[in-house]
């Protein structure tokens, strides 16, 4: 199961880095930032986290017991959240990078992109609104391309919106297509709940 998910996330990130090729005028994404691993939810499906811990396994043990200690942390603060959303920085997140990167989920991969909602809404990255990408295309009002932005910017290239939002990425048919099953969803936190 795990080798046939490896092999649709190897198929994926390849159709997610043309995208990010082709909407690099508008990426901000630098080294070092990591807003987007912090104060969010980060779905994780069963076989998400199964490959996630290949990746912890991997790591030296000081690294693990920081990754443990934050697992810890974030479960004690979830407790004051009780029944509210609950928002927290990742526990994979050491010293502003990604600890386990090539192991990491599928929502982590498409960070930063337009992407097509469920509800068939264009939704632009939270970080859009914080100077990062797609921000000098967005009006931050509605929350959409400004087409009177894109034109006065001289780019090319159109800021486009596709079809790389979690749901649609995590769907049980691309799965069934790979012989591998998604399982259940839940925040990634809640996977260390005993
Ligand atoms: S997607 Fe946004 S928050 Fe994440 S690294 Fe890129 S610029 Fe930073
Ligand atoms: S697994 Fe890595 S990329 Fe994903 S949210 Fe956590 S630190 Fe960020």
């Amino acid at each position: 199961m795990l080798e046939n998910y490896a092999k649709y996330l190897f198929f994926i990130q390849g159709k997610l880095n043309g995208f990010f090729e082709k909407q690099k005028p508008y990426i901000k994404c630098k080294k070092g930032c990591a807003k987007c691993c912090k104060n969010a939810v980060f779905p994780y499906s069963d076989i998400e986290v199964k490959y996630l811990m290949v990746g912890y396994s991997q790591l030296e043990k000081s690294v693990q017991d920081k990754i443990m200690q934050n697992i810890q942390n974030t479960l004690t603060l979830k407790k004051e959240f009780e029944g509210k959303e609950f928002l927290y920085d990742c526990p994979f997140l050491i010293d502003d990078a990604c600890s386990v990167y090539n192991h990491r989920g599928i929502i982590c991969r498409s960070f930063g992109l337009i992407t097509n909602g469920a509800d068939g809404r264009m939704k632009v990255p939270f970080c859009c609104f914080e100077g990062y990408n797609f921000s000098d295309v967005v009006d931050f009002d509605t929350k959409i391309v400004s087409m009177e932005k894109f034109k006065k910017l001289n780019i090319k290239q159109e800021p486009l919106a596709f079809n790389a939002g979690y749901h649609f990425l995590t769907d049980d048919d691309f799965a069934k297509g790979f012989g591998f099953e998604f399982g259940d969803k839940k925040p990634l936190i809640d996977w260390f709940i005993v």
